[in-house]
C-alpha cells in the first residue's frame, strides 16, 4: 500500500466523540545543514475514550507525533485540533493553558525531580495551576493513593524502585484530572513485573472514561490498547483494532505474581 492511499483511510470516530485530531501534519528539523523530515503528512483521529498505542520503528517519528498532539510542539503544517478546539494558532500562554488543563504526560525516563518527596512531585503541575497549597496535597496525595503509593509519599525519587517512580510520575500526569493521558515509552525503562503493573493503572484509567494514547515498541504492550496505529519513515502505514486485547490484572503488592497474572480478554 502507497503512503497516499493509507493516508486517505483515515480512521474517524464516527459517534464517539474525537479528542485529539491530526490532519496533514508535518515536521521538519534543521539540524545545521540536515533537513530531518520527522513527520511527512500524518491524518490521525483519537476517539473520547478511546486507549490506542503508537508503534514503529526507532526514528519514525513517534515522540515527534506524541508532543505535537499533546501541544509540547508546533507541527511545521498542518493542523491539530483538541477536543475540537484548533491549537495550531494559539498563542504560547493559550495553548499551554489547554495543555494543563487536559493532557497528563508520562515518559519514559519518569522525569521526576530528584531531592523531592513523591508528594512534591506530584503537586507541581497544581504549583502551576495556581492551586492553593492545602488544596494541593489533598490532591497529590489521592492520586498517589490511586497509583498504590499512598504510603510513600514522603519518599525521595532515588528511594523507590522503577516501576514506583513511574507511579509517582502517573499520579503526576492525574493531578491535574486531564482527560488525555499521553505516555511515551512508558514501560521502557521497567521489569516486566512493575511494566504490567504501570499497564495495569493506565488501563484502569482509561476504564474510568481517560482516552489514553501511548507509545512503545513492544508488541505484548501495545496490545492492551484496543486500537493500534503504526508509523514508518513519518508516516502513519496500518490503524487496526487489536482483536484479543491484553488486560493487565497485576495487583500493586503482588509483584511476584503480577507476570502471571497477566491474562487475554476473551
Ligand atoms: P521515535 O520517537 O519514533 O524514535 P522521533 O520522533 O524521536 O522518533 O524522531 C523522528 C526523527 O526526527 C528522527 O530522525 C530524529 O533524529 C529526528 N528528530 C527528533 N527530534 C529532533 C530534534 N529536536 N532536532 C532534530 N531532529 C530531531
Ligand atoms: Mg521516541
Amino acid at each position: 500500500m502507497d503512503a497516499e492511499s493509507v493516508a486517505a483511510e483515515v480512521r474517524n470516530c464516527d459517534e464517539r466523540n474525537t479528542v485529539l485530531e491530526a490532519r496533514g501534519v508535518t515536521k521538519r528539523y534543521h539540524l545545521g545543514e540536515v533537513d530531518v523530515h520527522a513527520l511527512r503528512g500524518v491524518d490521525l483521529s483519537i476517539c473520547q475514550g478511546q486507549m490506542m498505542a503508537i508503534m514503529g520503528p526507532s526514528g519514525s517519528g513517534k515522540s515527534t507525533l506524541m508532543h505535537i498532539i499533546g501541544l509540547l510542539d508546533r507541527p511545521s503544517t498542518g493542523t491539530v485540533m483538541v477536543e475540537g478546539e484548533e491549537v495550531s494558532q494559539m498563542l504560547p500562554n493559550e495553548l499551554a493553558a489547554v495543555r494543563n488543563r487536559r493532557i497528563g504526560f508520562v515518559f519514559q525516563s519518569f522525569n521526576l525531580l530528584a531531592r523531592t518527596t513523591a508528594l512534591a512531585n506530584v503537586e507541581l503541575p497544581l504549583v502551576y495551576a495556581g492551586v492553593s497549597a492545602a488544596e494541593r496535597v489533598t490532591r497529590a496525595r489521592a492520586a498517589l493513593e490511586k497509583v498504590g503509593l499512598g504510603d510513600r509519599i514522603g519518599h525521595l525519587p532515588n528511594q523507590l524502585s522503577g516501576g514506583q517512580q513511574q507511579r509517582v510520575a502517573v499520579a503526576r500526569a492525574l493531578v491535574t484530572d486531564p482527560s488525555i493521558v499521553l505516555a511515551d515509552e512508558p514501560t521502557g525503562n521497567l521489569d516486566s513485573v512493575s511494566g504490567v503493573e504501570v499497564m495495569r493503572i493506565l488501563q484502569g484509567l482509561n476504564e474510568q472514561g481517560i482516552t489514553v494514547v501511548l507509545v512503545t515498541h513492544d508488541e505484548t504492550v501495545a496490545r492492551h490498547a484496543e486500537r493500534i496505529v503504526r508509523l514508518r519513515d513519518g508516516l502513519l502505514v496500518a490503524d487496526e483494532e487489536v482483536e484479543q486485547r491484553h488486560v493487565a490484572t497485576a495487583h500493586v503488592d503482588g509483584a511476584g505474581e503480577a507476570a502471571l497474572a497477566e491474562r487475554t480478554a476473551s
